[in-house]
């Protein structure tokens, strides 16, 4: 009989019960007692749910106060020395969330995403101290699952390669970081095998990634020493996408068996009937979706477990999830307010487990067991076909695009005359990335609208008059283009999402970000049209009181399609050209309405990047036809601008070129040569601005120090492309930090423009 298993599952609590205690503990309201308490009832509560599904190998030690990766840093030791941590010693709550969060003048580890996803996790620093087992926290959390759910529990833990791989370095070869770790996971393995830990799930997604030579026989050598101790069996999980070239050196590993995700890309069904699976293994097949949230295909998901069924014994063949479900919400049922055939079509991480034991009963016990539920899926998926979400005029209109739609009407050279005519800049012109803070007062006005205290003309009132404020205040300074503050959006796409038709939001569909930080993506519906005009009304009004150009602000296309949960009965390409279409349509109506520079914002174009390069010029192409489908319909004299978080910019030069944004502003907080370089030595004839101060971190700028950047940055790209910023927007900073640093920022840039 197939088995079912599950990857991992949601850790904030249904009702972000994990967030709301560790904000309390941190803020010192309670102490760790009640943290511990809480993260001990919300593990409970996810093994009793998957435990109730039906599902036969349950995740443990998949649980973590902030991350995962972190978790294993901390076993493993690698805590830098900036945390004062005595070695060999478990480390304490309070360490580990001074290295999640910094502290007083220590900073915290860096933090990025994980893999493709929305999730982001810590950096370890292998270039520290020497690694040293630090405590028994995966044992015990096997433990305490043992207890709850007996055999079923199978700890989870990240590979000694995917860990190290993810890491950052000495300047050392990765294999000596590796064996340096392998004593501790042989001791965590053998331990665990002593706990009587039947099976130990090793998660090694990297090997969906390109992979060396070298990279792939350490895998063989390391896989080969773990196997050679004492050992719960192995399940090495690799997800988030085809195996491809790796396939073979994958299935030759040493482990009992081997999880693939045969949802997100077409290459690993294949290869698995072309090359099939090795006889002594067992198959975790991945194939209900741990990244979107809408129903499985049942049929189609059946019929794949019958193709690999024809292949692989049964009773070595486990159903399960492409991936942990920590991507997905935790439970559709809490929402009421999605009218019921979306609601009909959705599955988060609940839903999923449902899918997976349906599917293992269908493999298991023939189709005729779930007749029923093939029925009814069959239905909803045949509805979602005629949903009220379709646009006719909106398909039309994206099949009809042609280049020209996507191509300004002048080259830059020729709207930079007309741009610089209009607005009539000085040299190194200052300005902002768009939010302005977000204190108590505009997240409380919100929480009064939204429970009806006030009315929605008093909420207005009061946004107009922060943006009131906020443009004298940037007059003040001596800013020479202007923001309004974006006081009206809790989030940049979540406010767009909003507005266009196509979108629904949830009420409770969070997910874990970072740490104990949750986003709630809208969900992709049917076609994205735009019914009305979403910013121009606010923008207008804000260039009305002043006289500098005030930059109209939009989320880019890429990026609200990023960080939503995407359809999935249509290309993501597609959806990203309607989403342009309907900011294409907004531009034109803020030109219209006589602004003179638009902002399009981009900071999650990179992070969309498939994880093969061989996979990344298709994803670019899409993604760059969507900012220009966006911004190319503007009049050569509308300045565009473009903005992206992220300073590693060599490897995707070309397409940012490609975007043809007239001004394109940058983090460069660390002052990165090449990054410069990747804009001149690829002859970038736009103007930048690298980011002169950090807004990461609450320290004030010294006017010197930018002087400095910018010197720096103009020897390289030059003093005719410059433009002065902040690295990112302002929003999570507070007024007392913000407004020095700019009147700093500001005065730099006049002294840099009087030299030259
Ligand atoms: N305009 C946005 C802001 O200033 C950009 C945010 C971002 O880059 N993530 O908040
Ligand atoms: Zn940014």
């Amino acid at each position: 009989m197939a088995e079912t298993t599950n990857l991992g599952y949601p850790r904030i609590g249904k009702q972000r019960e994990l967030k709301r205690a560790v904000e309390r503990y941190w803020s010192g309201k309670t102490g760790e007692d009640d943290a511990q308490a809480v993260a001990a009832e919300v593990r409970r509560g996810a093994w009793a749910v998957q435990q109730q599904a039906g599902i036969d190998h349950i995740p443990c030690n998949d649980f973590t106060f902030y991350d995962h990766m972190l978790d294993m840093a901390c076993f493993l030791g690698l805590v830098p020395d900036r945390f004062q941590h005595t070695a060999g010693q478990p480390v304490s709550l309070a360490t580990y969330s001074t290295m999640a969060r910094g502290g007083d003048g220590i900073a915290a580890l860096e933090m990025t995403k994980w893999f493709d996803t929305n999730y982001h996790y810590l950096v370890p620093e292998l270039n520290g101290p020497d690694p040293r087992r630090s405590g028994n926290a995966p044992v015990d959390a096997y433990r305490e699952a043992k207890a709850q759910v007996g055999a079923a529990a199978m700890p989870v833990i990240v590979g000694p390669l995917t860990f190290t791989l993810l890491g950052k370095h000495h300047a050392k070869p990765i294999a000596e970081h590796v064996a340096d770790l392998l004593p501790i996971y042989r001791d965590l393995l053998s331990d665990l095998y002593r706990e009587g830990a039947e099976w130990v799930q090793i998660d090694e997604p990297c090997l969906v990634q390109d992979r060396s030579r070298e990279e792939l026989d350490l895998y063989a050598s390391v896989y080969a020493d773990l196997a050679g101790g004492n050992h719960p069996k192995i399940m090495l999980a690799t997800y988030f996408g085809d195996l491809g070239p790796n396939w073979e050196a994958v299935m030759a590993l040493p482990v009992e068996g081997i999880g693939i995700d045969f949802v997100r890309q077409g290459g690993n069904i294949r290869d698995f009937e072309v090359k099939r699976f090795p006889a002594d293994k067992v198959l975790a097949a991945g194939v209900v979706n741990g990244r979107g949230v809408w129903r499985a295909d049942l049929d189609s998901a059946l019929g794949r477990l019958e193709t690999i069924q024809s292949h692989v014994d049964a009773q070595r063949i486990w159903v399960g999830p492409s991936c942990s479900l920590l991507f997905l919400p935790h439970d559709k049922r809490l929402e009421t307010s999605l009218d019921d055939d979306v609601l009909a079509n959705l599955s988060f991480a609940e839903q999923r487990l449902d899918e997976i034991r349906t599917l293992a009963d269908g493999l298991n016990k023939g189709r005729d067991a779930i007749a029923d539920a093939l029925a009814a899926n069959r239905d909803r998926l045949r509805n979602r076909g005629h949903s009220v979400y379709n646009h006719e005029p909106t398909q039309q209109r994206v099949r009809a695009l042609t280049d020209a739609d996507a191509t300004r009407a002048e080259p830059f050279a020729a709207r930079r005359e007309q741009q610089d005519a209009r607005l009539n800049l000085p040299a190194f012109p200052t300005t902002t990335i768009g939010s302005f803070p977000q204190a108590g007062d505009v997240r409380s006005m919100r929480a009064r609208l939204r429970s009806g205290k006030i009315s929605a003309a008093e909420y207005d009132a009061y946004v107009k008059g922060k943006m009131d404020e906020l443009i004298a205040k940037q007059e003040q300074i001596g800013l020479d283009v202007l923001v309004h503050g974006e006081f009206e959006r809790t989030d940049m796409v979540e406010y767009f999402a909003e507005q266009l038709s196509g979108f629904v939001a949830t009420e409770h569909g969070w997910v874990q970000s970072y740490g104990s930080r949750c986003v709630r993506p809208p969900i992709i519906v049917g076609d994205v049209y735009r019914p009305e005009p979403m910013t121009v009304e606010t923008s207008v009004y804000a260039q009305s009181r002043t006289r500098r150009p005030m930059k109209g602000m939009l989320t880019g296309p890429v990026t609200i399609l990023n960080w939503s949960f995407a359809r999935e009965d249509i290309p993501r390409s597609v959806v990203c050209h309607q989403i342009a279409l309907a900011l294409r349509d907004e531009v034109s109506d803020l030109e219209q309405g006589g602004i003179g520079i638009i902002q399009i914002d981009e900071p999650a174009l990179r992070e969309g990047l498939p994880l093969r390069r061989a996979d990344w010029d298709e994803y670019l192409d899409w993604a760059i036809r969507a900012f220009r489908l966006a911004s190319s319909s503007a009049a050569p004299g509308t300045q565009i601008h473009t903005h992206m978080c992220y300073s590693e910019f060599n490897d995707i030069i070309d397409a940012i070129k490609a975007m043809d944004a007239d001004v394109i502003s940058i983090e460069n907080s660390r002052s990165n040569e090449e990054l410069l370089e990747a804009f001149t030595d690829n002859k970038y004839e736009q103007m930048i601005g690298p980011g002169v101060y950090d807004i990461h971190s609450p320290a004030v700028p010294e006017t010197e120090a930018i002087i400095e950047r910018l010197r720096h940055a103009t020897r390289v790209l030059g003093p005719d492309v410059m433009w002065v910023n902040p690295d990112c927007g302002l929003k999570t900073r507070n007024d007392a930090e913000v407004w020095p640093s700019l009147r700093n920022m500001v005065e730099a840039a006049k002294k840099v423009r009087a030299a030259v």
